[in-house]
């Protein structure tokens, strides 16, 4: 059976957030904690502590926008552009001067900041070597592009970047094949409208649907959503509000953990990532959200089987 990687370069929403002092501080007094028991008495040791230590121990979730790279065997599909898709873009850089990639496919849920603004800083776009394949569903999205590296705003003009550009431009709801990938859109309620991606491959599926907001959840309302989730190996989902921000920001375009859920028990989802996650939110207070989807799953849903989680920047989930 055929193994689909994803790796999260970028998880937050809105802006980046690096780490804050105090933010650091609480990460390393829950590694200091766990290092307690154990023997970190020679350079040796504590390097292996280190490597063994999971990102969920930590406690850190990542501070770069949204950026997700989706591969099987030797194909590869990259998803939004966030600040994210920067250190996406040194990680290839050894598999491009090698001649192994000249070509990538990235698909734009849409254009706002969080999801673009790494793009300047791809290193791969500056290669002449390189042709990128841009998919939008949104219409113009060389021109938006070309707005948001207009000269007042940075210093290289996006035909200055040497790569060969293709802008495909895609239908709402229509399939399309990528290498061994197959991809359909699904459109979300989101100011200006994002785009939902199901990328399949085999017997394998991911859907990545960011910058969402469900207005109404009756079965009625959000059976569309249902069809399109359903059965995915993994929902990566816009959970930026805590529940009670949901109730209150109504059309600003995000949802929460708790919808997550409902959303994912019903269309039969095996793993539910939490994503897009809100920049005045401290590390700490994302963990907090997730215990509180957790608690509200063994109450509400005690015999599911559906694993929850945070995106964190740097993870690679294998479906
Ligand atoms: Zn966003
Ligand atoms: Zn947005």
């Amino acid at each position: 059976m055929k193994i689909m990687k994803v790796k999260f370069w970028g998880v937050r929403g809105s802006i980046p957030t690096p780490l804050t002092f105090s933010n650091y501080k609480s990460s390393l007094l829950k590694i200091l904690e766990i290092a307690a028991s154990k023997d970190i008495t020679s350079h040796e040791k504590r390097l292996s502590f280190i490597n063994e230590l999971s990102l969920e121990k930590t406690n850190l979730i990542g501070g770069n926008t949204t950026c997700i790279q989706i591969e099987n065997e030797n194909s590869m599909l990259i998803f939004d552009m966030g600040s994210g898709i920067r250190e996406l873009g040194y990680s290839l850089e050894k598999k491009i001067n090698n001649k192994e990639l000249n070509e990538l496919h990235i698909f734009l849920t849409h254009t706002h900041y969080d999801h673009i603004s790494g793009f300047p800083f791809f290193l791969p776009a500056y290669n002449k070597d390189v042709t990128i394949n841009f998919y939008s569903v949104h219409k113009n999205l060389l021109s938006s592009l070309e707005a948001h590296q207009d000269f007042r705003f940075f210093p290289v003009l996006l035909g200055n970047m040497a790569s060969n550009k293709i802008f495909h431009q895609l239908i709402p709801d229509e399939i399309i094949e990528v290498n061994n990938f197959q991809i359909t859109n699904k459109e979300l309620h989101h100011p200006g409208k994002s785009f939902a991606y199901r990328i399949e491959a085999g017997n394998k599926s991911v859907v990545l649907a960011t910058d969402a907001e469900y207005i109404n959840m009756s079965i009625e309302q959000i059976k569309s959503y249902l069809k399109f989730y359903n059965q995915t190996d993994l929902l990566i989902f816009d959970a930026q509000y805590s529940f009670d921000e949901e109730i209150q920001k109504i059309d600003w375009g995000h949802s929460s953990a708790l919808y997550g859920l409902d959303i994912s028990i019903n269309a039969e989802v095996k793993k539910l990532a939490l994503f897009h996650h809100a920049p005045d939110r401290s590390d700490d207070q994302i963990c907090e959200l997730l215990n509180t989807a957790l608690i509200y799953k063994k109450s509400n849903y005690p015999d599911s089987t559906l694993e929850v989680f945070l995106a964190r920047e740097s993870a690679i989930i294998e479906i």
